[in-house]
């Protein structure tokens, strides 16, 4: 594994000066590292899963909120389920299910089977998240994703996504709504012709200067805000009591009496919790007893 000489785990915003599209770079490395070293996955998922990350940087990066994005593919297999996470606090975490042997150039239609992609922004505070989804049906990740934005937004947008055992990059262009029709029509076709000049390497192993100034040269494109990301899981000993707790008693005992432990994984970050039988008595108990001042003291 080589280090980039520039810095990665970084997601860079610019605009054009001379046109209403504007832009953001991603590259993933640490982010991407603790992800693959907490599962060992199949090339193609490993390809598809780091593809997804860099989306959903990309994807986070355009709706300003406080609160955390999911990409989450649902889907007949032989992968079954797929998620990022990725937080307003510009940490992410992925993981991915899957059954069976899948090739290693496997498209991803053979990765997901007839299935589609969910992309839930969850702000807090709010009642209820909004839910977009669109069907897994094309060749790529990232058409599936500019499908996404036709739909939801009614903006043009464009997306590169790049993957390998390194790191993960995307490339993300989406026209603003502007007051000149032909000329900006014109300006968005310009931009993307040199975009899609855009090699996987490149995405792969420039930093965003080099990158931008190869593929933009001629156009005002003008460097905004950098923020660097990485990877957190949020799973906790007590989150996971709380999950037994709400399993009831009865449950909780019956998985204990059969293994003599509860186990639990996190899926996220592999992290093994494991209780025996006076930790689980102490979950109910405590319980219990909040329960009971809270009905002696109101
Ligand atoms: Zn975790």
């Amino acid at each position: 594994m080589t280090n980039t000489e520039f810095q990665s785990d970084t997601l860079q915003r610019f605009i054009f000066d001379n046109a209403p599209v504007r832009g953001e770079w991603v590259h993933l490395q640490d982010s991407w590292q603790q992800v693959l070293k907490r599962r060992e996955y199949p090339v193609a998922i490993q390809r598809l899963l780091g593809e997804m990350m860099a989306a959903a940087a990309l994807l986070t990066a355009t709706v300003k909120i406080d609160g955390r994005l999911v990409l989450q593919t649902k889907s007949t297999g032989p992968v079954s389920v797929m998620m990022i996470e990725c937080t307003s606090d510009n940490t992410l975490r992925a993981f991915a299910q899957w059954d069976g042997e899948i090739k290693d150039d496997a498209s991803l239609l053979e990765i997901t089977g007839e299935g589609s992609l969910a992309i839930t922004i969850e702000v807090e505070g709010a009642k209820q998240p909004y839910q977009g989804v669109v069907s897994l049906n094309e060749d790529s990740l990232s058409s599936v994703l500019e499908v996404y934005f036709k739909q939801s937004e009614q903006l043009e947008t464009h997306i590169w996504l790049a993957s390998n055992q390194n790191s993960v990059a995307g490339l993300f262009l989406q026209q603003m709504p502007g007051d000149k029709a032909d000329e900006d029509q014109e300006n968005w076709s310009r931009i993307n012709q040199l975009a899609a000049t855009v090699k996987q390497d490149e995405l792969l192993e420039l930093g965003v200067g080099t990158l931008l100034h190869r593929l933009f040269n001629e156009e005002e494109c003008r460097l905004l805000v950098s923020t660097e990301l990485s990877f957190a899981c949020s799973c906790s000993r007590e989150r996971v009591a709380a999950t037994i707790h709400l399993l009831g008693k009865k449950d909780a005992n019956d998985l204990l009496d059969e293994k003599g432990k509860i186990e639990v994984a996190c899926e996220f970050c592999n992290e093994h919790y494991q209780f025996d039988s006076e930790d689980v008595s102490q979950i109910f108990s405590e319980a219990e007893l909040a329960n009971f001042e809270s009905k002696t003291l109101h």
